[in-house]
């Protein structure tokens, strides 16, 4: 008989819990035998508390085991995904899976909408005419054997505890304890399959994490469960202080991902995707390590394979590949420097929210989007730039919104008279 207030009370006074008494409590509440109230004072507990790596391995492996969980062995070869904390901007899936499948390597991805400031990429796939998140398993396993790669939506049957247990710390402020959100994070990524991933733990005024310290937690505790579950994984921590790339909306950031296939993509997002394609294959293959990884993927982009994967692989989700396709927003408007000097900052945060309140991301769970919207952002920290120099352009769908997202863009943008100090993008990889 589960005694959950007994385990609650014990991790509320800093008990150690044994791993099955934690699957016990997780599974029981997956079926409903435990309510909400019980749950929510265990996750608050767990706030305060913490759990240690085995307990937050136990809450990961019971959550995996409250549904099913997908088998990619039948693809034939070994698959990879890559996962990202999220951000703004932040369009590196769409072109790290088509260098990756075309180097070889089949990835595979279950991915997510995006909420707040933060983009998701099932929106950014969305803005492709006839793109379709939702493939049935087989179909799935279909296209990672004859494209190489395949992007969808979560399906409900996968870890359905964590849709629970999410929901409910996201209204009992019981979402920010890293080991909670490693094991939400991983509980997914593992039932989803792949032997190697990638994860992108995205830190700064635009990301979950806001410090370095919790960043770096929250990677070695998703890292740990990785090791536990038998998969390769290696984690990158990332800045996510300015924008990712110039494109801010789903469209926008459709087309930068095409134009970094061509190898004409912004510097940031090219450096990350090779360095993340690197970092992938060396993972993956027996017979590369990250530096011949990244010569194979840079040999992807400029031999054109990548594009044509690109293309294969919208194609078979039944999406129009061609970039002309894409929606654009009926206005746009420029974004203009008011002084002489250096972009000093550039806040991801206010960019995200421009951008969302322009109709490209969701201010609640279940809102449309607008595709065509957002921010392209022109120049980013670092620039010098001039007294009316251009900026950023606000593509909008009215004047209204377009009159408001100017004044909240212009305001991201932090003007000095001197350069600021470079700073790195990548901030530590842990294998
Ligand atoms: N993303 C998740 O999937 N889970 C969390 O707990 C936080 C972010």
């Amino acid at each position: 008989m589960l005694r959950a207030a007994e385990l609650i009370e014990r991790k509320r006074d800093g008990d150690e819990l044994e791993p099955d008494e934690i699957a016990a409590l997780v599974l029981a509440y997956a079926r409903e035998e435990v309510p909400d109230e019980q749950m929510a004072a265990f996750c608050m507990a767990v706030y305060f508390r913490g759990l240690s790596a085995s307990e937050t391995y136990a809450l990961t492996d019971a959550m995996i085991r409250s549904g099913e969980t997908v088998d990619l062995s039948v693809v034939g070869q070994p698959c990879v995904d890559k996962h990202s904390t999220g951000g703004v901007g932040d369009k590196t899936s769409i072109a790290l899976g088509p260098i990756v499948a075309a180097c070889g390597v089949p990835f595979a991805k279950m991915s997510g909408r995006g909420l707040g400031h933060t983009g998701g990429t099932l929106d950014k796939l969305e803005s492709i005419p006839g793109f379709r998140i939702e493939l049935g398993r087989d179909e799935f396993i279909r296209q990672l054997r004859t494209v190489g790669m395949a992007i969808i939506g979560q399906t409900d049957d996968l870890v359905p505890a964590d849709k629970r247990l999410y929901a409910l710390r996201d209204v009992t402020a019981t979402v920010e304890e890293v080991s909670l959100i490693a094991a939400s994070i991983m509980s997914k990524k593992i039932a989803a399959g792949a032997e190697s991933m990638l994860l992108d733990v995205k830190v700064g005024d635009g990301a979950f994490m806001k410090t370095r310290e919790r960043a770096q937690a929250l990677a070695e505790s998703m890292l740990e469960l990785g090791r536990r579950a038998g998969r390769r994984v290696v984690c990158e921590v990332t800045a996510m202080d300015e924008p990712l790339g110039s494109a801010v909306g789903n469209a926008l950031e459709i087309r930068e991902a095409l134009a970094m296939l061509r190898g004409e993509g912004p510097g940031d997002l090219t450096e990350l995707v090779l360095r993340s394609a690197a970092q992938l294959l060396a993972l993956s293959s027996a017979d590369a390590d990250e530096a011949e990884g990244r010569r194979r993927a840079e040999h992807a982009i400029a031999s054109g394979a990548a594009t044509d994967t690109y293309e294969r692989w919208v194609s078979a989700q039944g999406g129009d590949p061609d970039e002309r396709a894409l929606p654009k927003a009926s206005l746009t408007l420029p974004v203009v420097a008011d002084r002489d000097g250096f972009v000093i900052a550039l806040s991801a945060l206010g960019i995200g929210r421009a951008a969302a309140h322009l109709g490209a991301g969701r201010l609640r769970k279940g809102d449309p989007v607008d595709h065509a919207t957002g921010v392209l952002c022109l120049v980013k920290r670092g620039a010098r730039v001039e007294v009316g120099q251009p900026l950023a352009e606000v593509h909008a769908r009215d004047e209204a919104t377009a009159a408001a997202a100017t004044a909240e863009v212009a305001a991201c943008y932090s003007i000095g008279s001197e350069p600021p100090q470079p700073a790195p993008l990548v901030l530590d990889v842990l294998t």
